[in-house]
């Protein structure tokens, strides 16, 4: 009857504000799928039970359904055929009018799987169908109200052949199947739990599934299934492992238990995202589930166990109580990933975890606060929602709850979750839900607090300290400034917790008493900001004391107080709190970097201090430290770290200044640094353990040190490690090592990882990601060329990532190459990916969008390659957003 065409093209971007938010008008109590499955051509029948949304916003509103790339072959209304002129077809909607309060709806589209590329709604990956429908991705299987206030119950009828596709999974619990005599059958699906469009989930193929189970607190068992292809059915035991251990977090620190009889995790090759929470179905891109010590190193264990856990999480934060619209975006996303760092930082080495969430907020939150995309957590406006599954929305988001928990207490905040969950069970909420929540059980006012989700940029706060030995008073001013951001000239205060101690001069923290107390409490403070600039007393110190400050990072700041380089060494050697410890030692380090990146610029003699050197080997050869810590200790501030701190990023002086001190750590540190590799170096066979994984971390980290020196016995440490190794932990480690020099032994090594691993597209993409992470000068050259290898695949998000995401997002001096070849390479690319994947293309081009922190020359080229993509034809409007506003 009709087609629709596209609607992804910019010819009309549109954009959406928060504030135009109006209830639907209709809501749709029940949906009945039958879905036949075909590559090229799927039937989709649909049949709504829907009713007049009595909060609608006009009595006579029509109904608004929205599509994308269907054919619509049929229409009735109460079972009776629509012509085509008793209803309209405008920009990705079918609209009717008049219709009863009561209504059912009958729907019939033809889909085509095969061409889409897109990855999103549904599609086929190698021999399987699955789909992939957050944000907007249900309108490409049929017309629907896509929208996450709009929740109904889910009844789903696969249909299929048989010896093609003897799997087919749905949300909820299986009900029932049969055979039909042309050789499909048909499996049907029913989720008790109402749920907006964007969980809805199926996949079908020939999969290999291994079954666990799970008896939850209240003594249900619940029946686990892993499904992955046959090849990969010795790699799903640590997920299963995960997934249990993420249940019974859940139940013991939220009280939150499973609500299904069976939970189901599909492993898929080609998928947009890392995995996705599909009520009762997650799916997972395979690199974030599939793992044995042979072909997954440690951090692929532990992203694993995370994601894992985080999608899990979503079935109380974010499925059963979901978002309103997708400005609301953090509330589910902020919370669950605070809850999946939680579960690491229980299972795992808390003070590490805490270490590697900074960092990635530090180098990419932060950036992108200081760019044309900079946007609040819950943003006012879009263009394009899948541009918004951001750092902001998921990690500052995290940040933005943690603050609230540190304000409120830890008991304060699990009574504030009971009442949340409590009070909107199967409901669509915003985030001022959220915060009430927390404000009701605890009688806090949070109503401040509420400009984090609100405002965005990273406030800046000041510290100064003074101590008067006559009144043995030390008097701490805090004051807090943000900079402007897109939209947002001025900013008001925010409500700062910044967690306080004083040390003595051995590093013990001082009981503390603030002006006007009667008596010392703890020896540390949650102090609150909340002003532009506050003075806090700390009164009865007998000694002047060194302020350990943001201890734990309890704010996503940057605070900046002057202190010498002896007052970091000594909180770097003596400051209780680990975080802190550790990140005085970056400070440390930032500021001899940013001093040798002067030097670098004045051509003056690059010469390290010996007290930083002093202060590295006494961290270094520590008998009780941690050997996680350590090596986070010792690993330098990265690249995009210190372009951060620069006023105007140098990335030739500062990835010279940075490969110097690594040098020159590694000449004078040589010994302990072979010493403690040896140590660290034995045998035992692969365990996934916080212990295992320090020791490996922190042999690694010196394997890596000791190649900087080029000597033929640290040559011979790598070369040993990789013909020895039996993980890919380790494997990986050196093979990296060795990939920045241009040694005849690189390719020799590189070839035969390649011949070894050839069979796996997992370990490929490791293979790809070293190549395009080397600082040789070839890289680019060699980026190309691979480009074209057998193994490499244009449709395939990981193969993207692994080798031109890997260049042009993490390869800082290669990617910024002064002629501009780099930004050239990225726009061709971008401009080839947009036609097949926008979502990729949109991300990778994000990378340009903050051209104006460079030199003149590279801002130049820069914004040339950003006009030629906004001067293509028929651009997606994921790529137009993303461009335009960094132009702006
Ligand atoms: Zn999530």
């Amino acid at each position: 009857m009709a087609d629709f065409g596209k609607d992804s093209t910019a010819s009309d971007p549109r954009t959406q504000y928060l504030k135009d938010y109006q209830p639907p008008a209709y809501l749709v109590e029940d949906i009945t799928l039958r879905i036949e499955l075909d590559p090229a051509a799927t039937r989709v029948t649909s049949r709504l039970t829907i009713k007049r949304n009595p909060a609608a916003q006009a009595p006579d509103q029509p109904l608004q359904l929205d599509g994308q790339e269907l054919e619509l072959t049929a229409l009735r209304v109460d079972g009776i055929a629509l012509t085509e002129n008793e209803y309209q077809v405008e920009e990705g909607k079918l609209v009717l009018e008049d219709l009863p309060d009561d209504v059912t709806l009958e729907i019939e589209t033809v889909i085509h799987p095969d061409r889409n590329t897109a990855l999103e709604g549904l599609y086929v990956s190698g021999d399987m169908f699955c789909t992939q429908c957050e944000a907007e991705g249900f309108r490409r299987i049929t017309f629907f109200p896509d929208r996450p206030d709009v929740m109904a119950r889910y009844t789903t009828t696969l249909v299929a052949d048989k010896n093609r596709y003897p799997v087919l999974l749905s949300n909820g619990n299986p009900v029932e199947q049969g055979e039909m005599d042309d050789g499909r059958h048909w499996v049907s699906w029913q989720d008790p739990f109402p749920k907006p469009s964007y969980l809805f989930a199926l996949v079908a193929g020939d999969l290999f599934c291994r079954e666990d189970s799970f008896q939850t607190c209240s003594g249900r068992q619940v029946t686990l299934k892993i499904f992955v292809e046959h090849e990969n059915r010795h790699k799903c035991a640590h997920a299963l492992d995960s997934l249990k251990q993420a249940m019974k977090w859940d139940e013991e620190t939220y009280g939150r238990e499973y609500d299904l009889d069976i939970f189901m995790l599909v492993a898929v090759n080609d998928f947009n995202m890392g995995a996705m929470e599909n009520k009762g179905l997650n799916i997972f891109n395979a690199s974030c589930v599939l793992a044995t010590p042979e072909t997954a190193t440690d951090a692929d264990y532990y992203n694993i166990q995370s994601i894992i856990g985080h999608e899990y999480f979503h079935n109380w934060s974010g499925n059963r109580v979901t978002c309103r619209d997708w400005f609301q975006l953090s509330l589910k996303e902020g919370f669950t990933v605070f809850r999946d760092q939680e579960f690491s930082a229980d299972l795992n080495s808390r003070p590490v975890k805490r270490i590697a969430d900074v960092n990635l907020l530090r180098s990419h939150q932060f950036a992108q606060d200081a760019s044309p995309m900079a946007h609040p957590v819950r943003p006012d406006s879009y263009i394009e929602i899948s541009n918004f599954y951001t750092v902001t929305v998921y990690n500052k988001g995290a940040e933005v709850v943690r603050m609230i928990r540190n304000l409120i207490g830890s008991d304060g905040f699990r009574k504030g979750c009971d009442l949340y969950f409590q009070r909107h069970d199967g409901q669509a909420v915003t985030t001022d839900d959220f915060v009430a929540a927390m404000e009701d059980a605890t009688d806090i006012d949070l109503s401040q607090f509420k400009r984090w989700y609100s405002q965005a940029g990273t406030p800046l706060v000041s510290a100064a300290g003074h101590y008067d030995a006559q009144t043995e008073c030390y008097q701490l001013t805090l004051s807090q400034q943000c900079p402007p951001t897109p939209g947002q000239e001025l900013k008001a205060p925010f409500h700062i917790p910044v967690e306080v101690a004083l040390l003595d001069t051995t590093g013990r923290a001082l009981a503390l008493k603030l002006e006007g107390e009667n008596a010392t409490s703890g020896t540390h403070r949650m102090l609150e900001l909340r002003e532009n600039s506050q003075q806090f007393n700390f009164v009865g110190v007998k000694t002047s004391p060194v302020a350990s400050l943001l201890r734990g990072f309890s704010a996503p700041v940057k605070l900046d107080m002057a202190r010498s380089d002896e007052e970091l060494a000594f909180l770097f050697a003596n400051d209780p709190d680990p975080f802190n410890r550790w990140d005085a030692g970056q400070r440390l380090a930032s500021q001899t970097l940013l001093q040798l990146v002067r030097q670098v610029q004045h051509g003056d003699t690059l010469t390290l201090e010996d007290r930083f050197i002093h202060a590295f080997q006494a961290t270094l050869e520590h008998s009780t430290l941690d050997a996680a810590l350590i090596t986070q200790a010792l690993t330098l501030p990265s690249e995009s770290y210190l372009a951060d701190q620069s006023d105007s990023v140098d990335v030739d002086a500062i990835h010279t200044a940075r490969v110097f001190v690594h040098q020159q750590l590694a000449d004078h540190l040589f010994d302990s640094f072979l010493d403690i590799y040896h140590r660290h170096n034995d045998d035992e066979s692969y365990r996934f353990d916080a212990a295992s994984m320090a020791k490996r971390s922190l042999k690694n980290l010196c394997l890596g040190y000791l190649m900087e020196t080029i000597r033929g016995e640290a040559r011979n440490v790598c070369f040993t490690q990789l013909e020895k190794s039996h993980n890919m932990t380790d494997t990986l480690a050196a093979l990296s090592s060795l990939a920045q020099h241009d040694w005849s032994e690189t390719d020799d090594y590189l070839q035969r990882f390649y011949q070894q691993w050839q069979h796996d597209p997992q370990v490929i993409d490791k293979w790809f990601a070293i190549q395009a992470g080397s600082r040789l000068p070839d890289t680019l050259q060699r980026v190309k060329t691979l480009l074209n290898h057998p193994a490499f695949r244009f449709t395939n998000p990981n193969k993207v990532r692994a080798l031109i995401g890997r260049f042009c997002m993490a390869n800082q001096v290669r990617f910024h190459a002064a002629d501009g070849e780099g930004y050239r390479f990225l726009t061709d690319q971008v401009l080839a990916l947009d036609k097949i994947n926008p979502q990729m293309a949109a991300r990778l081009v994000s990378t340009l969008s903050r051209w104006r922190r460079f030199d003149a020359n590279r801002q130049d080229l820069m914004q040339t390659e950003l006009k030629r993509i906004l001067s293509a034809p028929e651009i997606s409007k994921d790529t137009f957003e993303i461009v335009s506003k960094s132009l702006d």
